[in-house]
């Protein structure tokens, strides 16, 4: 049984006391659920108050990014074990708007992926494609591509410890999302693409997320498809009641 895992990236919004609010909002509707994992992602001024906040409530606590190295003289950068240090569980990497604003690469990600795995934080791997590529008939090709590049050469066993969120980029923060059909076909292919690489147990045991404009309304249907296993929540992961209903369609 795939764990079911739903995600609020909460990009960069809110101050810490503003953080806080939201976390104390969330504790009180979903901080006993553990059937889907719910997993909170505040930006790197917030993560030290929220761990503390959710201290013995179910949720657990994901950033939205680390570097790839260990430490050193990387001026404003975050290590990965900086992160694990205050109990921060998860990390988004290969995000499309990290891809698009800060030219990170495949190569990037994966590098970034290793590390993650090394220091023991479980790493979300980002991948979709964009307008152009889905209208020229791409997609599969393309976020192929990305899943090989920013899987790299990790083995079996690393490879069981990765949570992937399918986002295809025009569907993120656009009010605009893939039909239940869409994203499961897209689901399918990358199941099987790692199900080639690495064998059907690891493929089959791995969860698989969709993210783009998932909200109270649309989520439902997304998740029941059989290989949508979650969702990685933008937007409405600042809305309490929004995210609460997201975590209940499940
Ligand atoms: C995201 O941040 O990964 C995302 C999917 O955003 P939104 O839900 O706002 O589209």
């Amino acid at each position: 049984m795939r764990l079911k895992i739903i995600i609020g990236n909460w990009k960069m919004n809110k101050t810490g006391p503003e953080a806080m609010e939201l976390a104390r909002g969330l504790i009180g509707t979903v901080g006993k659920t553990d059937r889907p994992r719910v997993v909170l992602c505040p930006p790197f001024t917030a993560l030290g108050d929220v761990a503390k906040l959710i201290k013995g409530s179910s949720i657990f606590l994901g950033a939205q990014n680390m570097y790839s190295k260990e430490s050193g003289a990387y001026t404003g950068e975050i290590a990965p074990a900086m992160l694990l240090t205050i109990g921060v569980s998860y990390v988004i990497l290969g995000h499309s708007e990290r891809r698009e604003y800060f030219s990170e690469s495949d190569v990037i990600v994966n590098d970034k992926v290793k590390l993650a795995i090394k220091t023991g934080l479980i790493p979300i791997v980002c991948v979709g494609e964009k307008l152009e590529e889905r209208d020229a008939g791409l997609s599969e090709e393309f976020i192929g591509r990305q899943i090989d590049g920013s899987l790299g050469d990790l083995t079996e066993e690393e490879l069981k410890k990765v949570v992937i969120a399918y986002e295809p980029v025009w569907a993120i923060g656009t009010g605009r999302t893939a039909t239940p059909e869409m994203a499961q076909e897209i689901h399918i292919f990358i199941r099987n693409r790692l199900g080639k690489r690495y064998g059907d147990i690891a493929a089959g045991t791995i969860s698989i997320l969709y993210g783009g404009s998932v909200n109270g309304g649309n989520a439902a249907g997304l998740l029941s498809q059989p290989d949508i296993d979650g969702a990685l929540v933008g937007g409405a992961s600042l809305k309490i009641d929004e995210f609460t209903k997201i975590v209940s369609s499940i």
